[in-house]
């Protein structure tokens, strides 16, 4: 994709923005842009430099994110909403065309690679508490203040705060405290992004020359200080991203909107859809990472396609959709009776969200009860009945930190082993699946 209307190729070292920015390493991708670790000479902080495609629907699409990026940044000077802050915005001539540029505050690692670093196994009970407030604030700026809906939230879409920046010192701000694996290897870093680590030696390599240089003028060695070894004490605090889908809610972009596995089922019987939707999926991510497993992973099967799959795997969760909802959209028909009733998939076992915590995932009863009751709601098939962010930011769950340590307990787990994310999702599969 490196060619005309394509991405645009960068070296290290490259400027941009007459300057102001200097590319120092790749962070990612996307099928629309290459996303870059900048240095920026002007605040002296690292940001990251998002380089769109250049044909003109790319550029079209990235005129579009900076409109939403604008109206989220502008209506969030103090930038402590829980999104992505929009530094500033530019075009790049390249050989391969315009490039439209977003520059990004610089965020660390996605919630997705801490679920993986966590081997699947879902996180504290008391992390997951403190990333479901953050993406319930942002949710709730979105909705209520801005009215944007999101459209694609997942985890990969929300970043950890990045540990980098709060110091203009480049060397103590490396040294600056780490997120490490919250019970087991001491040694290993968590969420640390690769970029953190890497500026972590140099900012070493540094530390060590200047001792050196110290000692052969006689003088003493500098000592770096260690990084934190656990979470103790650091707020895991991390920010809603990719707003590239992402519409006013008066003017909806498209039919089929979110990631499958976190799409809501009025999306799928496309009965119309709002903020609600956002909640849906919002629901799905806090079930993933306090389980380490996506809530639902349809597949289509004999006689069957993925939505219908959707459907049943919600079902069997959650409780039968009420006829009135299920006969409520424009592909009802495709896929229900005019009872309510699927009319491919039959025989559904039906089951609890708050069994499969405490059967599937070893939650103990009282920790299983209460966030069934904080999740349940939010995963109304009403979108009408869903509550707000507003409102789930009341919730006492929420609000109910404890202190005891794992609350899915790992008992007699070898801490070695990957313990895979696939399977049906949910604990449980309707019988057509097997
Ligand atoms: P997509 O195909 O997902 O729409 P895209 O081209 O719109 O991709 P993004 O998803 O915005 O690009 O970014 C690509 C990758 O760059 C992300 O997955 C992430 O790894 C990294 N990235 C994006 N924004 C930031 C940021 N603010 N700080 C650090 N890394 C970032
Ligand atoms: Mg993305
Ligand atoms: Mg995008």
């Amino acid at each position: 994709s490196y060619r005309k209307g394509g991405y645009h190729a960068v070296r290290i070292g490259d400027s941009f923005s007459s300057g102001r920015y200097i590319a120092q390493q790749k962070l990612g991708w996307g099928q629309f842009s290459t996303v870059w670790l900048a240095y920026d000479t002007q605040s002296s902080k690292y940001v990251a430099l998002k380089i769109q495609k250049s044909a003109p629907q790319f550029a079209q699409a990235a005129l579009h994110e900076i409109e939403i990026l604008s109206a989220i940044s502008n209506g969030d000077l103090s930038n402590a909403k829980c999104v992505v802050c929009l530094i500033d915005h530019f075009k790049h001539a390249g050989p391969n065309g315009q490039h439209l540029c977003m520059v990004l505050e610089f965020l660390g690692d996605s919630l997705l690679r801490l679920i993986k670093y966590n081997r699947y196994k879902g996180l504290e009970l008391n992390r997951v508490r403190e990333i479901c407030r953050c993406i319930l604030t942002a949710l709730n700026y979105l909705h209520s203040q801005l009215g944007i809906i999101h459209t694609d939230l997942k985890p990969e879409n929300i970043l950890l705060c990045s540990t980098i920046n709060p110091s203009k010192d480049p060397i103590r701000s490396a040294m600056s405290p780490v997120l490490e694996r919250p019970e087991g290897n001491p040694n290993g870093g968590v969420t640390m992004n690769r970029i953190e680590k890497k500026l972590k030696q140099k900012a070493r390599r540094a530390v060590a020359r200047i001792s050196e240089r110290r000692a052969s003028m006689g003088g003493g060695g500098v000592v770096p200080p260690k990084p934190a070894r656990c979470l103790n004490g650091i707020d895991l605090k991390c920010k809603v991203v990719d707003f590239g889908n992402a519409c006013w809610a008066n003017k909806p972009i498209a039919d089929e909107i979110q990631t499958r596995q976190y799409r809501a089922p009025e999306v799928i019987i496309q009965s119309g859809y709002s903020f609600p939707a956002d909640m849906w999926s919002f629901g799905c991510t806090a079930f993933e990472l306090a389980t380490g497993e996506m809530m639902f992973t349809p597949k289509s099967g004999q006689g069957f396609s993925e939505d219908e799959d959707h459907l049943a795997l919600m079902m069997e969760l959650l409780g039968k959709i009420p006829r009135k909802v299920a006969t409520g959209g424009a592909r009802s028909k495709d896929y229900f009776d005019r009872y309510g009733d699927l009319k491919r998939i039959r025989r559904l076992k039906h089951g609890s969200l708050g069994r499969a915590l405490t059967d599937k995932y070893k939650f103990s009863e009282a920790d299983a009860r209460e966030f069934a009751e904080f999740l349940q709601p939010i995963l109304d098939f009403d979108p009408e009945k869903r509550p707000s962010a507003e409102q789930c930011l009341q919730h006492p769950w929420l609000n109910a930190n404890r202190n005891e340590g794992h609350a899915n307990g790992n008992v007699g787990e070898d801490a070695n082993v990957v313990v895979s994310g696939g399977g049906g999702g949910g604990g449980m599969s309707h019988p057509q699946l097997k």
